[in-house]
């Protein structure tokens, strides 16, 4: 199968073996960015060839996670499993095994454990003793289950390639394992698996996390095995926390899930990701869509070393997308998942507490007392140590009881705004805003009275009025 000239093709080919967390879904945004910025395909691929690892719907979250990001594979209506194509890797496997470039081995499990801790002794790197490399086992002398297909790696080459990222890197075959190709319960590993599907699905460009950098010379000599020619390889750098370790749970190692529930925006979730090893040229931080970050993307800006995760970076974006970027209307929208449904979320709310929330699962908080009044003390109404409260509130009521129902809260507002002495806003608006708020701490009195019906207003400052 010849490759198109020219045609970019990338894959992300993730391990259903739980949730998409940061470090994942970086992965995999370079690899769509590198391939859409390129005019290329971007493929998703399900590796589950570990079954002791599988995690049931875990295919599904990756899936939905990936969608939620904006980062949308090509291929989802022929999503290449592997678990589906055990045949596949079996035919090249005995391939392999055919040209001598693989071989049976039948070593059990205490055996090869025994080996281990000998070597360990010695001091010696653990490794295949090498013991079956030679026996020339057929498949007609083993019965299921019972053996397992090695490559054979060649011994003293120097194993060369060139990282797109890392620059040229070499390898000394003598010390890498005669990896295991087909395990005993007859699936593939990793590594065969993976070789076989990059080619079979053509990929042009392999960019996979840092941890992968040591298998790749078993892959480059098993695409020379097969008479494959390789793609060209990249790996990315890790994610850090902030002491340059890696990122655990309580660096905010969530899964993406996990953001989306906390009421992360998946616009601010992708920018700030993005940024994770990645600068554009000029000094551009906010890309509001997928296009203006395709727009800017330079594969060949992505940084060498590790990348740091700033949870108050994340944490900033997200407040930022929250009161700058998202319209009134749609960010009312996405908001409601957030609030019970009795609640009836209105732009007038939203707009209220927009500017000072960092999280959408923190809006019903904020919001529940334009819902319900909470309890709360007489002595809160008054303005420091002034005690004017209740005449002013008095004067507010009378003023505006009488309008009509229509435009309401723009007809209060501006009378209010009309009796109010400009040298003693604070007696006049903090008992209005305690009263309609039922808190020390909320949004001005005009953003409640926005939000409230006019009836539910004059009810709640002659409920102020009769704590006085
Ligand atoms: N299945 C591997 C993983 O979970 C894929 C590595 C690769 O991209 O080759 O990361």
């Amino acid at each position: 199968m010849l490759l198109c000239p020219g045609m970019i093709k990338t894959r992300f080919a993730p391990s259903p073996t739980g949730e998409l967390h940061i470090g994942g879904v970086r992965s995999a945004l370079f690899v769509y960015l590198f391939a859409k910025s390129k005019g290329g395909d971007f493929l998703l691929r399900i590796d589950d060839t570990d079954r002791e690892r599988y995690v049931e719907g875990s295919v599904e979250r990756i899936i939905e996670s990936l969608n939620w990001l904006g980062i949308v594979p090509d291929n989802l209506d022929n999503l290449v499993v592997q678990s589906e194509r055990k045949e596949l890797y079996h035919k090249y496997a005995k391939q392999l095994l055919d040209q001598g470039d693989a071989y049976i081995c039948t070593c059990s499990k205490e055996q090869l454990e025994k080996d281990k801790e000998e070597q360990v002794a010695n001091k010696l790197p653990p490794m295949y003793s090498g013991r079956c490399r030679e026996s020339n086992i057929r498949l007609e002398d083993v019965k299921e289950g019972e053996y397992v297909i090695r490559m054979k790696m060649p011994k003293g080459e120097i194993i060369k390639f060139h990282d797109l990222i890392r620059g040229d890197i070499e390898f000394d075959s003598s010390l890498i394992d005669d990896q295991v190709l087909i395990k005993s319960d007859g699936f593939p590993t990793y590594h065969l698996a993976t070789v076989i599907d990059d080619h079979l699905m053509e990929i042009s460009h392999i960019i996979r996390a840092e941890e992968w950098l040591s298998s790749t010379p078993k892959h480059l000599v098993l695409f020379r095995m097969l008479g494959w020619e390789a793609p060209e390889i990249a790996h990315l750098s890790q994610v850090l926390n902030k002491d340059k370790k890696k990122l655990s749970k309580r660096d905010g190692a969530a899964s993406v899930i996990e953001y989306k529930k906390l009421g992360f925006l998946p616009e601010a979730l992708r920018n700030f990701i993005v940024l994770l090893g990645w600068h554009p040229k000029d000094e551009t931080e906010v890309f509001e869509t997928m296009d203006s970050i395709i727009g800017a993307f330079e594969f060949e800006r992505i940084q060498k070393a590790g990348a740091v995760f700033d949870m108050d970076k994340l944490n900033w974006f997200n407040r930022h997308y929250i009161a700058n970027v998202l319209s009134l209307e749609e960010l009312t929208e996405r908001a409601r998942e957030f609030v019970p449904s009795e609640w009836s979320l209105t732009q007038e709310i939203m707009a209220s507490v927009r500017s000072r929330l960092d999280k959408l699962s923190d809006l019903k908080e904020m919001i529940s007392f334009f819902f319900e009044l909470p309890e709360y003390a007489a002595d809160d109404l008054y303005w420091k140590e002034t005690k004017t409260a209740k005449e002013n509130l008095e004067a507010v009521l009378e003023k505006i009881s009488a309008l009509p129902e229509s435009g309401f809260s723009k007809t209060a507002i501006e009378e209010i705004n009309g009796i109010v002495p400009s040298d003693k806003k604070g007696e006049w608006l903090w008992p209005l805003r305690v009263a309609l708020s039922g808190k020390r701490v909320s949004p001005s009195p005009f953003e409640i009275i926005a939000g409230l019906s006019k009836e539910e207003t004059l009810r709640r400052i002659r409920l102020g009025i009769e704590k006085l």
